[in-house]
């Protein structure tokens, strides 16, 4: 048995456990017309698994699983929904390696990414289990009646989770921990790129002591139809969803029609600032964190880098030598740091936009070339000299490709980072605090990393402005997203 083979054999044995089925009300169930859809692996470009595709009966029948454990689930004291959700994070972290090695599978990222998300995943319910006893409210008095105001937090109803491809486990996990913890019950719809990662999860969270219909997972190739006939339900209280601007957009219109309240997590277009007084090595090691994780596959990416003038070239080297320098391979092999790209069309669109910066006078550094071959491949890649006008700048890259421009002074980088219609966040670099705070309050944007590459931390409120989204997630911020706040006026 050759290397590959062997490997092929541990993939079928991976797989082997893994439900394709619909999660509803605590039971697989097959689509109600019986279609299915397939997952590829972006390595290979082989189908690995054909996934049931849920259809509206079934979204409908989800949501009946899901009113029906409301009462039940919002009646446990919440220190047994915190237990619950505690045992789920040390279960998650008992499988934690056949459950990174599943999200490599479906989305492509390198082993080690897929096991820093695993561990991101879990800490989302370790964070909302101790969150859940948090649920406090307030009591006051009112100024001119001298009544009494007291307010309280009630769970807001059957949430809608919608998640993409990009991080299977961790997107779901940061709505499902805190939904579960204010004592929501969840219909999720994965994204079908990368359904089997929730999938896997769901006898983990049975295992925890999540009842029947307190969490389901109906995949579905008919997203459309099946998000839309779910918000126009009038048991549908919440909509959170994390995905592009463009299809928040519509989810927001739908949400409107029976005002669902909505959370959105969307697009990103992250500036990166070195300024002339950084730690170039600190900044390089920050910047292949914020440009690299998931091989750039993030909304949080770092997609436009600024450098003072005075330390461009000197960054651009650095930054080139570690690019270079990351192995490229199916991202199950070891030692691989650079995975495929999840389809074809995310790599084309990868294409489109090295190729429109070329032709507008961006010099490549290093990569940029598409290698032959199956699997959706494509090299770390630098850029300098990316001319303004470059589509790059203004769309989110979705892949591992740097494009670097210069800057002279502080304002005009403030200026150039904030010009964009996304919000979501910002890094930079400078040994000058009294800058660094400076300049973050003047950047539109929900997240900044001074001085640091990553930002994504379940005890912090993760979310953007203008056309990054509505909400934030993570934090205590992310629990009340799913309580409403109820005031009862009171003659003491
Ligand atoms: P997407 O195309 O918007 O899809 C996201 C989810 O929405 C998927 O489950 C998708 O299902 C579903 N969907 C697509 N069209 C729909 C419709 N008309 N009605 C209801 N649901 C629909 O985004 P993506 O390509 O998966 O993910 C990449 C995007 O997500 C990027 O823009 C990225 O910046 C953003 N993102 C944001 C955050 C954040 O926290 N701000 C985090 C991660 C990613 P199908 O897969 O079946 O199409």
């Amino acid at each position: 048995m050759t290397q590959r083979q062997k490997e092929y054999a541990m993939y079928d044995n991976l797989l082997a456990n893994v439900p394709t089925d619909l999660w509803i009300g605590g039971k697989w169930r097959k689509s109600s017309d019986g279609a299915r859809f397939d997952v590829i692996d972006p390595a290979t470009e082989n189908k690995i698994a054909s996934v049931a595709s849920a259809t509206v009966e079934d979204a409908r029948a989800a949501v009946d699983a899901a009113e029906a454990a409301a009462a039940g689930w919002a009646g446990k004291k919440p220190r047994e929904r915190a237990e619950i959700l505690r045992k789920a994070y040390e279960l998650i972290m008992r499988d934690a390696e056949r459950l990174a090695k599943l999200i490599t599978l479906e989305n492509g990222k390198a082993l080690p990414d897929s096991r820093g998300e695993v561990a991101y995943s879990a800490e989302f319910f370790r964070w909302f289990a101790e969150e859940a006893v948090r649920n406090i409210g307030q009591v006051s008095t009112a100024p001119s009646s001298g009544a009494r105001i007291l307010v309280q937090h009630k769970p807001a109803g059957v949430a809608v989770l919608v998640t993409p491809w990009n991080f299977p486990a961790a997107m779901a996990t940061r709505k499902i921990g805190p939904a579960l913890a204010a004592g929501c019950t969840v219909v999720l719809k994965p994204a079908s790129d990368t359904p089997l990662t929730m999938l896997a999860l769901m006898p983990i969270l049975e295992e925890a002591g999540v009842p029947a219909g307190v969490v389901n997972v109906i995949p579905s190739r008919s997203s459309g139809k099946v998000v839309s006939e779910m918000l126009h339900d009038m048991r549908v209280r919440v909509v959170s969803f994390t995905g592009s601007t463009e299809v928040g957009r519509k989810l927001l219109h739908e949400a409107a029609d029976n005002i669902v309240r909505p959370a959105m997590e969307l697009g990103g277009n992250a500036p990166f600032l070195v300024f002339e007084d950084a730690d170039i090595d600190a900044a390089i090691e920050g910047a292949m964190v914020a440009k690299m994780r998931n091989m750039g596959e993030a909304c949080t990416a770092a997609n436009r880098f600024y450098v003072h003038e005075k330390v461009h070239d000197d960054f651009a080297k650095k930054l080139t030598a570690k690019m270079a320098g990351l192995k490229m391979g199916n991202g199950l092999d070891e030692g691989v740091m650079l995975g495929p790209l999840v389809n074809k069309e995310g790599r084309d669109k990868v294409i489109e936009l090295v190729d429109d910066a070329v032709s507008k006078g961006a010099k490549v550094l290093t990569g940029g070339k598409t290698p032959d071959g199956k699997g959706f491949f494509y090299p770390a890649t630098v850029l300098t000299n990316v001319s303004d006008d470059s589509k790059m700048l203004n769309e989110e890259i979705f892949g591992p490709v740097a494009s670097i421009q210069t800057f002279k002074t502080e304002e005009e980088a403030i200026r150039r980072a904030n010009d964009t219609e996304y919000g979501l966040v910002a890094y930079l670099y400078t040994k000058d605090m009294a800058r660094g705070l400076r300049v973050s309050e003047k950047l539109d944007f929900g997240m900044i990393g001074l001085n640091r590459g990553l930002v994504s931390d379940p005890a912090a409120p993760f979310g953007g402005m203008k056309q990054s989204g509505l909400g934030r997630e993570g934090g205590h911020e992310g629990l009340m997203e799913f309580l409403e706040t109820q005031y009862v006026s009171v003659n003491w």
